[in-house]
């Protein structure tokens, strides 16, 4: 599992070699002699040995050292963890740790990919994604600033080439940078502004970033966005080839400058129009007479790949002021359940949801123009999701639908088919081209 999850980081970043042995710096070491948060503070943390301080190692541009336990020994529910002990001149992560907390399922088959993903996502932070330790080592505005932006106060990542990517993403040239995750992390005072720094990206506007606060169990390409690619390139530390980089992600592509500036919500619990396609309200009722529960499925995940339901549930306490979006509908404690997604309901798919598996067909098939198990098979909706064979994005934004053995074209965003006895609206050409 980690021979893919460094491939993916080794085939898109390039160091300038070290000259000479690469020494691990005793000084930066916390506590004089580990990598890690100190022996001491009861977590992971691995001694170094002596001659990485001393002599070093011949051709070695970082070292990783590698640390396992028994799950029930880790503290806290995580998977893995990994921070950096010691930097170059330049303050680029040359030593870092690296644990990983294996449990009884752990080398199941079905954890593989989350497992790889959840490794890349380390990787990233003893390779330097770590907001905190580098403002802290090099507070300055041109690199991190804070905004107030939907009730709540953030922090910007402002470097050239991030700024850039995140304005193309949402299709806003408005925007000022990438928000780090708000959700997460300590009150920390920097260069006078009181905020809260996470070391992710803010899950809200970047829920499939590998560098987003949560794996999710989700297809995840181990390829590594443009997004995370532009900050290593602003560090400096690293030459970035994008040719390996993952195409830009379909959440909130092209959605608009409102997508990042309002709330996910309206005040009147509604979701605005470029919202649509990502956040929900419709808490589920008891099942509606006459109709099966699969066709009672409304909704698909945001990357089109399953019958997916909204997260909407209650809470037993108000939520934080600035997200109890449902006051008018339903009530302050009512949100979605993902709380760094800033309490905002999403689609979430069903297991047993994936139009592309063969088995998903007996339990959600809703209508008879159904077609499942097959690559090329998405969830179209109106009313009733449905799982349909479709050609994507041929010549530009069209794209094919097939209903009934029949094609239809969809040229446009929300455009409505007829075909028979079921209606159907076309998905965002911007999101899936
Ligand atoms: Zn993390």
């Amino acid at each position: 599992m980690l021979s893919p999850a460094l491939l993916a980081w080794s085939s898109s970043l390039r160091v300038n070699p070290v000259e000479g042995n690469l020494t691990v710096d005793v000084h930066q070491l916390l506590d004089g002699q580990t990598c890690g948060p100190g022996i001491d503070s009861g977590l992971p943390s691995i001694r170094v040995p002596l001659q990485h301080i001393t002599d070093g190692i011949l051709d070695t541009d970082m070292i990783v050292y590698l640390t396992t336990s028994a799950i029930n020994i880790c503290t806290g529910n995580y998977l893995a963890a990994a921070s950096y002990c010691s930097t170059d001149q330049y303050d680029r992560p040359t030593a870092a740790l690296l644990h990983i907390c294996i449990d009884e399922t752990f080398f199941d088959i079905k954890h593989r990919q989350r497992n790889i993903m959840t490794l890349v996502h380390e990787i990233g932070h003893a390779l330097g994604f770590n907001a905190l330790k580098a403002t802290l080592a090099l507070p300055s505005e041109e690199i991190l600033r804070f905004r107030n932006v939907r009730g709540v106060r953030v922090a910007e990542i402002v470097t050239p080439s991030v700024v850039q990517v995140v304005r193309n993403q949402f299709d806003c040239q408005l925007l000022t940078g990438a928000e780090l995750e708000s959700g997460e992390g300590s009150p920390l005072s920097v260069t006078g502004e009181g905020g809260c720094i996470g070391d992710h990206w803010e899950r809200r506007l970047f829920s499939s970033d590998v560098m987003n606060p949560i794996v999710d169990e989700i297809e995840y390409s181990t390829r590594i966005s443009t997004l995370t690619l532009a900050y290593f390139a602003d560090s400096g530390w690293y030459q970035v080839d994008l040719s390996n980089a993952n195409v830009a992600s379909g959440w909130g592509r092209g959605a608009g400058c409102n997508f990042v500036n309002d709330t996910c919500i309206n005040e009147f619990g509604d979701v605005p129009l470029q919202n649509a396609p990502f956040f929900c309200n419709d808490i589920v009722n008891d099942l509606i007479p006459g109709l099966t529960s699969a066709q009672q499925i409304h909704g698909c995940t945001p990357d089109l790949s399953r019958k997916a339901r909204c997260s909407i549930g209650q809470y037993d306490l108000d939520l934080p002021s600035a997200y109890q979006y449902f006051n008018y509908a339903y009530g302050s404690h009512v949100g979605g359940s993902d709380t760094l997604m800033d309490f905002c309901p999403v689609y979430d798919g069903y297991d047993n949801g994936l139009c592309s598996s063969p088995e998903s067909e007996s339990v959600i098939k809703a209508n008879d123009v159904e077609r499942f198990g097959l690559r090329n098979i998405l969830p179209f909706y109106r009313d009733t999701a449905l799982c349909l064979s479709h050609r994507l994005c041929i010549r530009g934004p069209q794209s094919r639908v097939k209903v009934d053995e029949e094609w239809h074209i969809c040229a446009e965003a929300d455009q409505i088919i007829y075909s028979g006895s079921v209606t159907i609206t076309c998905p965002d050409p911007r999101r899936i081209c």
